[in-house]
């Protein structure tokens, strides 16, 4: 494979140069976070009051971790590392788990930030021949800004278009010639169900390649959309904490995702123990970003789970690689004592091929146990007024799902396109159980 390079030199750099230069920006990091409130009194506490006590990348882990609480504790400003007058833009957080919190951007941190997204872009093998087409919502959220400006960077035609209306997505794509997309897997299945309604031959259109992130999805999902659209799909991992997209991104040999490490620190730990874990086992991403002046932000837990892959990448980038991220270590459900990931979920039904583009996860207090419901929706070949198929079909999901998650749900299969659909990242469970307070 001819593989694309924005940066060779940083890309392919060895480690010891890679983590040297790590060692240099975490250092003139804490410089950074010492200017702030919050850091100049938490690394106070813990006897650090200048960048000169970092001496080795291990001592990073001196650091207390910093969690979202903390954020939304700082709001607003005392993350803020710069006067107010030197800051150029703000971005947020979706809220998925409550409160957003707010990140403040230099004119060269977002000098920075798009460089990182427009590496991840050409190393798909995009260049300035491609027609970008960047559906996803625009705003404080990171996706949109972030994809647009580096899209421009590599010199793509970036068509602004913003997350939701298909026929308008549609109508863009044929009139302009889109040759690469960008939105979450959710809006992609989306746009394929609805572009078979709308009798929008596929032929008739110029696409190639598609980013998709900002939730998690299954491997039999990125198959599904590759298959249906007969395009490639590149994980694309980020979150407005480290700046947004551009943290961490699959190569042409799409097998994980290499993360920057120029530009973000990443460790793995129990989120129990708070201890690393192995090399290859899962547990919660902590991040550290380099690449950013106006908030410096040390040890992050995500909350993200993942692995490290320990075996060096085919296309030669020495920045080690990230598993697909399974979701977040709050998404479990716990029912009736078992714990359940909704990815499980969702990679057991996405593998069966009757089933459709949507689905929904709902848990509900029935007296005094918990009842899950898997609805799917059903492909759009499959006749709803057909009893007999449509009872195996919902037996076949029911054991299958038993299998993998040793609980038994009730399954419910939904014409295509009958599902809700949400504009910017899915809301794939419905718990309606009453919270312990
Ligand atoms: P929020 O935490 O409110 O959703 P963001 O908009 O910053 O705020 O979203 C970042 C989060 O989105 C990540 O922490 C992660 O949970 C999720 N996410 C982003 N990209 C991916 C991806 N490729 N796979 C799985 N989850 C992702
Ligand atoms: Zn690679």
């Amino acid at each position: 494979m001819n593989f694309q390079y924005w940066n060779p030199q940083i890309e392919k750099m060895p480690r010891p140069e890679l983590e040297a230069l790590q060692l240099e920006k975490l250092k003139a990091e804490i410089g950074h976070a010492l200017r702030t409130p919050f850091y100049k009194s938490r690394l106070g506490s813990v006897g650090i009051k200048s960048p000169d006590e970092i001496k080795t990348l291990d001592d990073l882990k001196k650091i207390p971790f910093t969690t979202k609480h903390d954020l939304r504790e700082g709001f607003p400003y005392g993350f803020l590392s710069i006067p107010k007058e030197e800051v150029v833009r703000l971005h947020a957080s979706s809220g998925t788990t409550g409160i957003p919190t707010t990140i403040y951007f230099n004119q060269d941190d977002i000098k920075r930030w798009t460089g990182y997204v427009a590496r991840c872009i050409f190393g798909t093998g995009c260049d300035k021949h491609d027609v970008f087409q960047n559906m996803i919502t625009y705003g404080l959220f990171t996706g949109g800004l972030g994809f647009h400006q580096g899209g421009e960077e590599i010199g793509m035609l970036v068509i602004p278009s913003g997350a939701g209306n298909t026929a308008r997505q549609f109508k863009l794509m044929q009139d302009f010639g889109t040759t690469v997309l960008h939105a979450t897997p959710s809006f992609l299945l989306h746009v394929e169900s609805k572009m078979r309604e709308a009798g929008i031959k596929r032929e008739s259109l110029a696409l190639k390649r598609a980013f998709a992130g900002a939730e998690p999805y299954s491997e039999d999902t990125r198959r599904r959309i590759e298959n249906l659209l007969h395009i490639d799909v590149y994980n694309s991992y980020g979150l407005s904490e480290m700046n947004g997209p551009g943290v961490a991104f699959e190569c042409q040999c799409k097998n994980g995702l290499h993360i920057w490490e120029d530009g973000y620190i990443a460790e793995i730990i129990n989120p129990d123990t708070l201890e690393p874990v192995k090399d290859g086992e899962t547990g919660e991403l902590v991040l550290t970003v380099l690449c950013r002046e106006a908030t410096p932000i040390l040890r992050y837990r995500t909350r993200d789970l993942t692995a490290f892959y320990t075996e060096p990448c085919a296309c030669g980038r020495t920045h080690r690689r990230l598993r697909r991220i399974t979701g977040r270590s709050d998404d479990m459900l716990i029912i009736n004592g078992v714990n359940v990931f909704p990815s499980q979920i969702e990679e057991v039904i996405m593998g069966i091929k009757e089933v459709g583009n949507n689905y929904l996860i709902v848990v509900e207090k029935e007296g005094v146990l918990d009842r899950l419901t898997v609805k799917t929706e059903v492909g759009a070949d499959i006749f709803m007024d057909d009893a007999r198929p449509l009872n195996a079909l919902k037996e076949r999901i029911r054991e299958t799902l038993q299998a993998s998650i040793s609980i038994s749900p009730r399954v419910e299969l939904h014409e295509s396109g009958s599902l809700p659909v949400s504009e910017g990242k899915a809301v794939r469970v419905k718990d309606t159980r009453p919270k312990d307070v």
